[in-house]
């Protein structure tokens, strides 16, 4: 696995990390302090993968704060997202109201499921629906997440995959960028 993908995978748990100068966290040790802080994941196992990759890095890592997901009840459709789209550089501009809360529609990341699709371009598992989330320990406002479901009924984040990686000069604009759940993004990762 590539670094920048791995600290890429790691953005999509919301869990920001900074380095220490050669302070080597053991892989435990964040894992624990994570659990510790209120951090909750749905998939420990992967990110403890992502989290023994960087280790090799030699990335010394140290948690800042580490994020939880709070969701509103309401989920959004497709539609009603993807709909609301503005392409525009200036963030203020690019506020849309979604039930009294106001969020950024001008991401790559909207504009990559507009163009790309909601399905994953690998497994073909399909984008059903966007949840309004927020990280709890911050002041960030709300954006949107697009879930698929899977056999298990378990739901699967999809994200945007850079086609060619940037870490080997893939441009981050939307030529470049395809649909993929986080699963699928991860094996490619390990390809890469
Ligand atoms: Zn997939």
């Amino acid at each position: 696995m590539d670094k920048n993908k791995a600290l890429e995978i790691l953005k999509t748990f919301s869990i920001k990390l900074i380095t220490k100068k050669k302070k080597t966290k053991r892989v435990g040790d964040i894992m624990k302090e994570l659990t510790h802080k209120g951090y909750v994941s749905d998939d420990r196992r992967y990110l403890y993968e992502v989290l023994k990759e960087l280790i090799k890095f030699e990335i010394p890592l140290k948690t800042e704060n580490p994020l939880r997901y709070e969701r509103t009840e309401k989920q959004y459709t497709i539609e009603e997202v993807l709909s609301k789209i503005i392409r525009t550089t200036d963030k203020k501009m690019s506020r849309v109201d979604f039930d009294g809360d106001l969020i950024s529609m001008n991401s790559l990341r909207y504009q990559t499921f507009s163009e790309s699709g909601i399905i994953c371009k690998t497994c073909g598992i399909e984008g059903k629906f966007f949840a309004k989330e927020r990280n709890v320990n911050s002041s960030c406002s709300y954006h949107f997440n697009l879930y698929a479901i899977n056999k298990k009924g378990n739901e699967v984040l999809m994200t945007k995959d850079h086609i060619h990686p940037t870490s080997k000069g893939g441009r981050n604009n939307l030529k470049n960028l395809q649909t993929m759940c986080v699963y699928c993004n991860r094996d490619k990762a390990d390809l890469v």
